[in-house]
């Protein structure tokens, strides 16, 4: 825009407005559609815009200093305009870049900005067009562009650190809280959420299930088959589990071959459903080529529980349903007559 408005708007006779702003606003409009349309990305093409703008910029003062031939006190006027334009394209080369190429380009656009000018009064000097003053003053201003590579490249040091600190953090928060073999959620993370999960019962009555599950006879699948099968299992269960709950819901690795399933808008019998379906899913097709089962015990969460309350209610259903045969679920939605076969679990109709 600005190189059409000054081809339109300012004094014709300037062969390098005239000819050369007309080129590059072509060039530029010809590579716009690209970037618009995303024909090529625009990270691309970022490179080849900023040379195109740096060479304007210089040609331009090449263009003042060097063949304009104007009068010492214009010189710097003219050229005025043309030191902002340095002073945004450091700051661009910044944005674009990291701090060591964005140091780099600044360094070399300032660098041959100096020499242009300097050369340019040098000349004038000798013969007499121009005086001392003019070279203080080109001085002058290339310090403040030096100033302002300085401060910004200080400013992206700080940036590209603080990107660097804050990607490690995070990355460290997703080990913190993942199991390695399977990617799910780990114990830690799983005690997080389910304290989560209690605070919301206890203040908004939420229904919320906790599913305790255990492969049955693991220690079989590791004697016949190797431990890497058995971990290929173990991969495989948590698969199907993710598959088959909510996105909202949270499965977990409690331990080696046990996982918690934290079910969110679930009431026990809704929970014992869910666990039925992962059961299913698990005994119906073998994984990695192996034949398992897993059981359950489901518990909801009550506004009185604790993380350690309810995981213990969950932890004895699911010791009932290993007792029982194994490939069962047990939950504590299960007729009062079921439950009063299990004392140790602690509960009455009164509760349920
Ligand atoms: P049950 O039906 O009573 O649960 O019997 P089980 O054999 O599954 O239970 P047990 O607790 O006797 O054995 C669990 C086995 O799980 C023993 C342990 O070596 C294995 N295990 C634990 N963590 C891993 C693991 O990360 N990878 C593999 N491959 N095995 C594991
Ligand atoms: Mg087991
Ligand atoms: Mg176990």
């Amino acid at each position: 825009m600005i190189f059409i408005l000054s081809w339109v708007i300012r004094d014709p006779g300037d062969v390098f407005i005239q000819v050369l702003y007309p080129f590059f606003a072509l060039v530029l409009a010809l590579v716009f559609p690209l970037v618009w349309f995303r024909t090529i990305p625009i990270r691309k093409l970022e490179i080849f815009i900023l040379s195109i703008i740096t060479t304007i910029i210089l040609g331009r003062l090449v263009w003042h200093f060097h063949f304009a031939g104007a009068i010492e006190e214009q010189l710097i006027m003219l050229a005025a305009g043309h030191y902002w334009a340095i002073g945004i394209l450091i700051i661009v080369g910044f944005v674009m870049f990291d701090h060591n190429k964005g140091i780099a380009a600044g360094l070399t656009i300032v660098l041959l900005s100096g020499i242009i000018s300097a050369t340019g009064v040098w000349g004038d000097m000798r013969s007499g067009l121009a005086s001392g003053e003019t070279l203080i003053y080109l001085v002058r201003i290339h310090l403040f562009l030096v100033l302002l590579l300085g401060l910004t490249g200080a400013t992206t040091i700080l940036r590209d650190k603080l990107k660097d600190a804050l990607i490690r953090a995070d990355v460290l928060q997703q080990l913190v809280n993942t199991d390695m073999l399977t990617g799910l959620a780990n114990r830690r993370a799983a005690e997080k959420f389910l304290s989560e999960q209690a605070s919301a019962v206890a203040r908004y009555d939420r229904k919320v299930s906790v599913i305790m599950a255990d492969v049955d006879y693991f220690k079989q699948v590791n004697d016949r088959f190797g431990h890497a099968a058995g971990d290929a299992v173990l991969e495989g269960i948590s698969k199907i589990l993710l598959n088959t709950v909510r996105d909202s819901d949270l499965v977990a690795r409690w331990g080696g071959e046990e996982f918690l399933i934290v079910a969110q808008e679930t009431t026990a019998l809704n929970g014992k459903d869910l666990a039925r379906r992962c059961a299913e899913a698990i005994a119906g097709n073998p994984i990695a080529g192996i034949n398992v089962t897993m059981s359950f015990g489901v518990s909801e969460l009550t506004a009185q529980d604790s993380v350690d309350t309810v995981l213990s209610r969950a932890d004895t259903l699911l010791y009932r349903a290993k007792n029982s045969g194994r490939n069962r679920t047990f939950s504590d939605a299960d007729p009062v007559t079921a439950l009063n076969d299990f004392p140790e679990l602690g509960l009455n109709a009164g509760q349920i």
